[in-house]
């Protein structure tokens, strides 16, 4: 078997043009977690930076970061923490705002899934603008978390989410650039 390259990481992932609406390059990694090779890789590859290191906790955004991030907590060693959609958690939760492309909407975490001090890695399998990035590293922060980081599988770079992160003093690791929406 021959190891993926990075090129062929990115052809696992599947594109569906105007999805879920006109205009929209859905990328979908449904086709990457179904391929073995390809989802280790991928995540062999967005913790090699902290391998080795101490972080506490994963939070992942769902629904893709859930998938994602479980497996990023798996390989260090770390706890994992819901960033779920408003509504959805059992326990006392604290929220936050986030922008989306039209309005905003609320995400939120249980009050007690993180001590103040401790250092997280922030995963989902996507970025696009930033805003739900944005708002999850608020979320974190405002329960004392240090972000140590914030993973993508991939990274719209048109749209700027990445370099909104890092103007917020968060070191971003992606894996794949794809231009447009
Ligand atoms: P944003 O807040 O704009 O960075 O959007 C990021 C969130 O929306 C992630 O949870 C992604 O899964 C999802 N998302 C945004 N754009 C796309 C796209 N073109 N293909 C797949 N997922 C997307």
């Amino acid at each position: 078997m021959t190891p993926f390259s990075s090129t062929n990481l990115a052809d696992a992932i599947r594109t569906i043009p105007d999805y879920p609406k006109p205009g929209i390059l859905f990328r979908d990694i449904t086709t990457l977690l179904g391929d073995a090779r390809a989802f280790r890789r991928a995540i062999d590859e967005l913790v090699q930076p902290w391998a080795g290191s101490k972080i506490d906790k994963v939070a992942g955004i769902e629904a893709r970061g859930f998938i994602v991030g479980g497996a990023v907590a798996h390989q260090l060693s770390a706890g994992f923490v819901p960033i779920r959609k408003k509504g959805k958690l059992p326990h006392q939760t604290v929220r936050m705002a986030y922008a989306l492309e039209y309005g905003e909407d609320e995400m939120e975490m249980h009050v007690d899934a993180i001590s103040p001090g401790e250092r997280i890695i922030l995963v989902d399998d996507l970025i696009a603008t930033g805003g739900t990035a944005e708002g999850a590293v608020k979320l974190l922060r405002n329960m004392g978390a240090k972000v140590e980081a914030a993973c993508f599988i991939v990274d719209l770079t048109d749209l700027g989410g990445a370099e909104k992160l890092r103007a917020m003093d968060v070191p971003v690791r992606t894996l794949i650039s794809f231009e447009g929406h």
